[in-house]
């Protein structure tokens, strides 16, 4: 199910920003539901490729990463892009600190009377990572079960996320009432006005605590290398993405887990050349066979497989063999095998193959 963005805004790969606006524009326009002739389903669409495509960084994810899908989880298809944090612990440019902006807000709905929005402390929910695993064509072809190891934030197993070391006392913060708030007044053009500013006491988290946990240290999560079983779907092609929900590092004092994203390299195989869930394969056969007809063995993904050459076959022709391509990863079915017959001239011919010939004048 990749979802080609570039397709549904029908643009090229090398588009500039102000052409992905462009072409949105002109796309929205044609297919926008109100219309006569719209199509509210391709609408969404366009959205969505917008949606990446019209943000530089979402875009250059995109382009690394393509649009992944869902791994055997349950929940919704696709769920765009947020921040990474590479597996491998090398530190790229992806990494999107997770602010609650209720928060950012919530001074200003106290200013204007209609009551600010969460109280507690902003919690950040774990970074996503990403990594990258290698598998064999096989393991494309027909699915399996890989094991990765990294590095990630889990949630701290001493304190089971609640931060305190075990047996203290957690109490709530006397200042704030354990809103984690407390009021101040600040001056403004407007004169003085009440606003919320987190609680220097508790640090906003409107508790106490006897003693932190010494293993995390008070944060909920610790550093630990794990060791994760992926099952690689059939049908899955090169630098396709899968979406492990939750299995990103862990959140910050018990916020939601990030999403960990591998994307995998599908490695070569001599034999076999692959173009989406198709096979293509080249048969080489001597001038007798295509002249006469022959069966011949054809080795295709799922074994060897006969294939009848009719008599007169020309050199370039292909061959069907259907349902002998790859397991469709969406859906059902298998793609196809083609079998490309090239036939061999001899280079060498002896006397008397050549009398023959000459009298045969094919
Ligand atoms: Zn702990
Ligand atoms: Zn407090």
């Amino acid at each position: 199910m990749s979802k080609d963005y570039y397709n549904i805004l029908d643009i090229e790969k090398n588009a500039s920003q102000e052409d992905v606006k462009k072409a949105f524009r002109k796309k929205a326009h044609e297919c926008h539901p109100d219309k006569k002739g719209g199509d509210e389903a391709k609408f969404k669409k366009v959205n969505e490729a917008y949606q990446v495509l019209g943000n530089a960084k979402k875009r250059a994810q995109y382009d690394q990463f393509g649009s992944s899908f869902e791994h055997a989880q349950a929940g919704g298809g696709f769920q765009g892009f947020n921040g990474f944090r590479d597996a491998s612990g090398f530190a790229n440019g992806f990494n999107v600190e997770y602010e609650d902006l209720g928060d950012v807000f919530s001074g200003l709905g106290d200013i204007f009377g209609f009551g600010g929005g969460k109280r507690t402390a902003r919690k950040r929910r774990g970074s996503d990572m990403q990594t990258i695993l290698t598998i064999e064509f096989r393991e494309a072809v027909f699915g399996a079960e890989k094991k990765i190891n990294l590095r990630k934030k889990v949630k701290c197993d001493h304190c089971r996320g609640n931060l305190a070391e075990p047996g203290t006392k957690i109490e709530t913060c006397q200042v704030c009432g354990g809103s984690g708030r407390v009021g101040k007044v600040q001056r403004t053009i407007l004169g003085n006005i009440q606003v919320q500013a987190v609680c220097d006491n508790c640090a906003g988290e409107g508790k106490v605590y006897a003693k932190k946990c010494t293993k995390c240290a008070g944060t909920g999560a610790v550093m630990e290398a794990v060791s994760l079983k992926i099952n690689i779907p059939a049908g899955i092609n090169n630098n396709e993405t899968i979406r492990l929900s939750g299995q990103g590092e862990a959140g910050e004092k018990g916020a939601g887990d990030g999403d960990l994203y591998i994307k995998i390299q599908v490695k070569s195989d001599s034999r076999f050349e692959r173009q989406g869930y198709d096979i293509k394969t080249k048969i080489k056969i001597s001038f007798t066979q295509a002249v006469l007809g022959d069966k011949i063995n054809i080795e295709t993904v799922d074994g060897l497989v006969k294939l009848k050459i009719p008599t007169g076959t020309q050199s370039g022709t292909v061959f069907k063999l259907r349902g002998k391509g790859v397991t469709k990863l969406q859906g059902s079915g298998k793609g196809d095998h083609y079998v490309e017959v090239i036939i061999k001239t001899p280079s060498f011919v002896t006397r008397k193959q050549k009398e023959l010939l000459k009298e045969l004048n094919l």
